[in-house]
């Protein structure tokens, strides 16, 4: 499995439960999400932020999903899905040619809109590769002796598990290691060590990274599998 840009996805929705099981679903496949429940803070937040597909609610406060999905269309092609209450405004809506590329009646399932946004996705990109900076190496330096991690003359020292972790992944920019490879890399002694335990070492170890390069993502977390290496501009 190779290690691949989360995109993220803009849940427009103002029924609260429903737009943070969505993002719930979202993230255990791995997609980023943001929710917004007043439809007048949608093309305030799209000036300023990107998102690779809007899940738009049809009826919100201030301003409606037809007027939401005109407006975005003034200046972004973003993929939009639209959702509704009622599945006689789908006909209606596809009427409008407003420019949404799929149509949910609700109640719908996560799951389903999941596999619906997986979709779109596909078919508006097909062969999108995703954005990441050529794995740059070269851009930390690793020192075993002190456990110690620099860019250019600055420098952070790293716990001994810190460090072996961070060396590890590395070595091998993009390859995903699950957690039980990173423990046997780590703790040849055999000890027993459970996953949450890697999780908050490799948290500690992203803090410190920050510190040292804020303007990078250097440690990809992939749902259930592990951990990867990449130099990503955040
Ligand atoms: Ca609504």
């Amino acid at each position: 499995m190779n290690c691949i840009t989360q995109k993220t996805i803009l849940i427009v929705e103002d029924e609260a439960k429903l737009a943070s099981l969505l993002s719930e679903y979202l993230a255990l496949a791995d997609y980023a999400t943001h929710i917004i429940a007043d439809g007048l803070a949608v093309v305030p937040w799209l000036r300023t932020h990107s998102a690779d597909l809007i899940v738009l609610d049809l009826m919100l406060p201030n301003r409606d999903g037809i007027e939401l999905c005109r407006d975005i269309r003034q200046f972004s092609n973003v993929p939009i899905i639209m959702t509704t209450a009622r599945i006689e405004e789908i006909d209606r809506l596809l009427g409008l040619a407003l420019g949404a590329d799929d149509y949910i009646c609700k109640p719908y399932s996560p799951r389903e809109v999941v596999a619906r946004i997986k979709a779109v996705l596909r078919r508006i990109n097909p062969e999108q590769q995703p954005t990441i900076i050529p794995s740059t190496p070269e851009l930390l330096s690793l020192d075993p002796l002190s456990y110690r991690v620099s860019v250019g003359k600055q420098s952070i020292s790293l716990s001994t598990i810190e460090f072996m972790l961070l060396n590890t992944l590395h070595q091998e920019p993009t390859r995903l290691f699950s957690r039980n490879q990173l423990m046997d890399n780590i703790y040849s002694d055999q000890r027993v060590v459970l996953d949450r335990t890697v999780d908050s070492h490799i948290k500690k170890l992203r803090k410190k990274l920050t510190v040292l390069l804020p303007d990078y993502e250097l440690i990809h977390a992939m749902y259930g599998a592990g951990y990867c290496y990449e130099a990503r501009l955040k």
